[in-house]
């Protein structure tokens, strides 16, 4: 069973659509949350990602910040204007439907494997960000499954416990694989489909091959200029545009 990885997306439908179209053919796509917030396009994020066959999805802290479930309180400034606009764009439909997205963290059935659990943030928060070794060990004590998924710091990064911790990247390339051994557990943050803040501006995402049992992280470019152009013609903040050629 492959499966594909998406998290943060952002409204940013450009990013989106490249990755799907990279993906190819999968047979459950895992969303992490963060559909909207920052980009351009949250509606018709939201609704590319509704018709994707086979889809298992949480929501992230910027999806319930737009449908009002929680307060702005904790964004700052930029968020905020970007959450405030999106908040005005949402359709009832989509506002509708992200409002009864699930709560992180979830065991997800792959084929009958118990492998995979998603969260937003951690399994133990869905708004807590995981960095370092001290964050992941938080997580990983609370984690349920053997390769716990997560976004919201929209930065690569894979921690492996077997006895003690490690961080095991990834490096800095098109495609990094890890192997995931039996015994071992994994933490795994596939990056930011719309928002990279790892100084690469490249979209990222994960395929996972449950059978396999390999995840691989990816990168691709995308239509940088289109999704910059879309925020500066909606009126919000520049920055938010500036920051997706840098990875920022
Ligand atoms: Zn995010």
């Amino acid at each position: 069973m492959r499966c594909l990885v998406i998290s943060d997306i952002h409204g940013n439908l450009e990013a989106l659509e490249r990755v799907l179209e990279a993906a190819g053919a999968v047979d459950r796509t895992l969303v992490l949350g963060d559909l909207v917030g920052y980009g351009a396009d949250p509606n018709a994020v939201v609704e590319r990602v509704q018709r994707l066959p086979h889809l298992i999805t949480i929501r992230g802290n910027h999806d319930k910040v737009a449908v009002g479930l929680s307060p702005a309180e904790g964004f700052n400034q930029l968020a905020r204007q970007a959450i405030e606009w999106t908040a005005a764009q949402l359709t009832p439909a989509s506002r509708a439907w992200l409002t009864a997205l699930p709560c992180g963290p979830l065991c997800v059935d792959l084929g009958g494997s118990d492998l995979v659990e998603i969260c937003h943030g951690a399994p133990f928060d869905e708004d807590f960000y995981v960095f370092d070794e001290l964050d992941a060990q938080r997580a990983m004590a609370a984690q349920r499954r053997p390769l716990c998924l997560f976004g919201h710091t929209h930065v690569p990064t894979v921690f492996a416990m077997n006895g003690h911790l490690m961080a095991l990247g990834p490096a800095r390339t098109d495609r990094f694989t890890i192997g995931l051994e039996s015994g071992t557990r994994y933490l795994v943050n596939c990056g930011a489909v719309g928002q990279p803040r790892d100084a690469d501006p490249r979209a990222a995402y994960g395929i996972l091959d449950v059978e396999a049992r390999t995840i691989e992280i990816r990168r691709i470019t995308y239509a940088v200029a289109a999704a910059q152009a879309k925020i500066l013609a909606a009126g919000l903040p520049k920055v938010l545009a500036q920051r997706l050629a840098v990875g920022r």
